[in-house]
């Protein structure tokens, strides 16, 4: 029987401590009716952390998501209808969230100069293809990065129903699209001010001060015009 978890870090990017019901229970791990770990998917990874059960407390190593189901690895094994509490690590969330974020930013930023779609990307990297990048343009954009932390941006969520989405004029947007499934009727679009705006259900800072700064922005080329920027954000 597939039983919902209803994602409270979808709502509450910033959440770390929350009670919750075993509803689904096997050899070291369970189904949890609401959860605050956020599970490796969409290029973000998984939350660890702890449960805590019967005056006890279990470690989180790994989460994972399989349909409306979401999954917590543990040590021990906690049987249904259990109440536990669990506990983000709130450092691994955050490095990941504002490395995340900042890629949403990078990408806003590289799109403004007339780039076709990202082809990929993960905490730390970007790739673009074909594209004709230059290190002109991402030492420009390292500045206007900056800028943008220092300028304390808003970052706003929102959803959107799938058939009012007019993607006609917006490549980017297309692709998007026909990467999620059609089951999928509410996307959940992510705005940091007007520099970038993404589907994505992952977590994100509340504005753009909350990233801080770059240390490391660099081009690389590849093969097939495929250029390759790397980032990394002050620890
Ligand atoms: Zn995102």
């Amino acid at each position: 029987m597939s039983t919902n978890s209803v994602p409270l870090y979808a709502d509450d990017s910033h959440l770390i401590e929350f009670d919750a019901i075993v509803v689904k229970a096997g050899p070291k791990f369970v189904v949890l009716d609401r959860t605050a770990f956020y599970p490796d998917s969409g290029g973000q990874p998984t939350d660890i952390g702890f449960l805590k059960h019967m005056g006890g407390e279990t470690r989180v190593l790994k989460v994972a998501k399989r349909g409306l189901e979401i999954f917590h690895y543990i040590d021990v094994n906690i049987p249904i209808g259990a109440a536990v509490h669990g506990v983000i690590d709130w450092s691994t969330r955050s490095w990941n969230m504002r490395r995340h974020s900042a890629e949403h930013l990078i990408t806003g930023l590289i799109e403004a100069l007339g780039e076709p779609p990202k082809v990929f990307s993960d905490l730390e990297k970007l790739e673009f293809q074909p594209s004709e990048l230059t290190k002109e343009q991402i030492s420009k954009v390292g500045l206007r990065f900056d800028e943008i932390v220092e300028e304390d941006v808003p970052v706003r969520v929102y959803y959107e129903e799938r058939h009012k989405i007019d993607a006609s004029s917006d490549p980017r947007k297309i692709s998007f699209l026909q990467k999620i499934p059609l089951s999928v009727n509410r996307l959940r679009i992510v705005d940091i001010g007007s520099y970038a705006s993404t589907f994505c259900f992952g977590t994100h800072v509340r504005s753009t001060s909350e990233i801080g700064y770059l240390t490391e922005l660099r081009l690389d080329d590849a093969k097939k015009s495929k250029k390759i920027v790397h980032f990394l954000l002050k620890h």
